[in-house]
C-alpha cells in the first residue's frame, strides 16, 4: 500500500471508497468542508473509467444532468486556477460535431435539437460545409454543429482532482480494497481486503461499476450495470479541432441523441486533446476483446476522417461505464443504515457531471441540503438487503 498523504491521526470522519473522478471529487468537497477524509482505492487514482475515457467534458442532454455538468465546468474552471500540474479547460468549447453521411439526419437533428436545445446553437453543416469548418473530414460528411465539449486528456481530471482532495488533506491509500463494516443500524467503518477494520462515522461508496459489489456482495442490489467502451488511441498529422461523433436521428426527449451502431456494436467518436486523438467507442453489455474490435473501429473511422486509414495507432483501452438502470447517478444516502452513502452510476458521462456529484454528496452528509434532487436518490431504488 502506498499513501500519497497519510494525516497523523488515523480516525476518519469519513471513508471514500473508490479513487475516479467521483470517489476523489466527493473526498475533496468533505475535505474542503473540515472532514477528515480517508480515501481507499484499491488499484491506483483513475486507473478504471476515469482514466481510460475518451476525454470530453461534454453538455449531457439530459435535462436533469445539466446543472450538474454546469456546475462541474465551474469546478474545474476553479480547479484548474490553482492546479500546479497544468490541469487546464479549454476557455471556450471545441464544437460538437454530430456527423453523418446522410445530410437528412443532420438536418433532422438540427430540427429536433432547435427544438429541446436551442441553447447549444445547433446548426446545420452541408458536406462541403462541414469540410470546410473540420478539413479532417471527408467529402461526403454532413454535420449537426453544436457549440459544446471541452477536450481534456482522459485521466487529467481525475489526477488533478486527486492532488487537490490530497492538498486540503485527505489521506489516499492506493493498493487497498474495502467496503463497509456494519453494525446493527448503522456503518462503523470498512472492513479491507486485507481484514483490518478502520472506523468512520460515514462511508461513500464511490466504486464505479463495482459500487453493487460492494455494498450487497449478495447480489441482489443491482442498480448500475456495466456499459463496456473500447476506445483506440491514433496520432494524426492534422487532428480535427471539433470533437466529432457519429449520430443517427432518433432523439429522446430530453436524452442523449442515438448513436449509429456497426456490426461489432462500433460507432465513431474522435476526441483530441494536445496531440494525443481517442478514437471510439462502443456501448456493450458484456466485456468484449478490445484487440478485436480496433480493425472494425478504424474502418468506420477512416470513413468519416481518412487520415484515420494512415495514423499511427497506438495503444487500445477497455473499460466499464457504470451505468444505472435508468441513466442517472445515484447521489445521497443509501436507504437503510445510517452513514452509509452512494455517489456511482454516472455511465458516459462522469468526467461531465461527476465533480458536481461530490459536491452534492458533501452537501448531502454535511447537513447543507435537505436531500438530492429525486432524480438522483438512491431511494428510487428498492433499499439493498444489508447484513
Ligand atoms: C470508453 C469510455 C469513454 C468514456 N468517455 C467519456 C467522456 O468522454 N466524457 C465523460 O464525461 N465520461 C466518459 N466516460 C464515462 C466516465 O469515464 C465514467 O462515468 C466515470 O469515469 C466514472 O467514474 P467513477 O469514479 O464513478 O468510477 P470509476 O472510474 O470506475 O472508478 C471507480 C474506482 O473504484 C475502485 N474500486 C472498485 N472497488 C473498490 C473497492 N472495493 N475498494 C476500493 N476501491 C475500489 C476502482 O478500482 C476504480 O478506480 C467514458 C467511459 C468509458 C468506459
Amino acid at each position: 500500500m502506498a499513501s500519497l498523504h497519510r494525516s497523523t491521526d488515523p480516525a476518519a470522519d469519513v471513508i471514500v471508497i473508490g479513487g475516479g473522478i467521483v470517489g476523489v471529487s466527493c473526498a475533496a468537497h468533505l475535505a474542503a468542508s473540515g472532514r477528515r477524509v480517508v480515501l481507499l482505492e484499491r488499484s491506483d487514482i483513475a486507473a478504471a473509467a476515469s482514466g481510460r475515457n475518451s476525454g470530453v467534458v461534454q453538455h449531457p442532454f439530459d435535462p436533469v444532468l445539466v446543472q450538474l455538468h454546469l456546475e462541474t465546468i465551474a469546478l474545474y474552471r476553479a480547479l484548474a486556477s490553482e492546479d500546479d500540474d497544468g490541469f487546464r479547460l479549454p476557455a471556450e468549447p471545441a464544437g460538437l460535431l454530430m456527423v453523418t453521411h446522410d445530410p437528412g439526419v443532420a438536418r433532422g437533428l438540427v430540427d429536433a435539437l432547435t427544438g429541446t436545445h436551442p441553447g447549444l446553437s445547433p446548426r446545420y453543416l452541408g458536406p462541403g460545409e462541414a469540410r470546410a469548418v473540420e478539413p479532417a473530414l471527408a467529402a461526403d460528411v454532413a454535420a449537426c454543429r453544436l457549440a459544446i465539449g471541452y477536450p481534456v486528456a482522459p485521466a487529467a481530471a481525475t489526477r488533478a482532482y486527486a492532488a487537490w482532495a490530497a492538498r486540503l488533506g485527505v489521506d489516499i491509500r492506493v493498493g487497498e480494497a474495502a467496503r463497509p463494516w456494519l453494525a446493527s443500524d448503522r456503518v462503523a467503518g470498512v472492513k479491507t481486503e486485507g481484514g483490518r477494520r478502520l472506523a468512520a462515522q460515514h462511508v461513500v461508496v464511490a466504486a464505479g461499476p463495482w459500487t453493487p459489489d460492494v455494498i450487497d456482495p449478495s447480489g441482489t442490489w443491482r442498480p448500475i450495470g456495466r456499459s463496456w467502451g473500447v476506445v483506440v488511441g491514433v496520432t494524426l498529422e492534422r487532428p480535427p479541432t471539433h470533437v466529432l461523433e457519429e449520430a443517427e436521428i432518433e432523439i429522446e426527449p430530453g436524452r442523449e441523441p442515438n448513436l449509429a451502431r456497426g456490426a461489432t456494436g462500433e460507432s465513431f467518436s474522435l476526441v483530441t486533446a494536445g496531440a494525443a486523438s481517442s478514437l471510439g467507442s462502443t456501448f456493450l453489455d458484456t466485456e468484449p476483446d478490445p484487440a478485436g474490435l480496433v480493425p472494425a473501429m478504424l474502418a468506420r473511422g477512416a470513413g468519416y476522417v481518412p487520415d484515420i486509414a494512415s495514423a499511427s495507432v497506438g495503444p487500445h483501452r477497455v473499460c466499464a461505464r457504470p451505468q444505472s438502470v435508468d441513466g442517472r447517478p445515484l447521489v445521497g444516502r443509501v436507504p437503510g443504515p445510517d452513514g452509509l452513502w452512494v455517489a456511482a452510476g454516472h455511465g458516459p458521462w462522469g468526467i461531465s457531471t461527476g465533480p458536481a456529484s461530490g459536491r452534492l454528496l458533501a452537501d448531502l452528509l454535511d447537513g447543507r441540503v435537505p436531500g438530492p434532487p429525486p432524480a438522483l436518490d438512491p431511494e428510487r431504488f428498492p433499499p439493498p438487503p444489508l447484513a
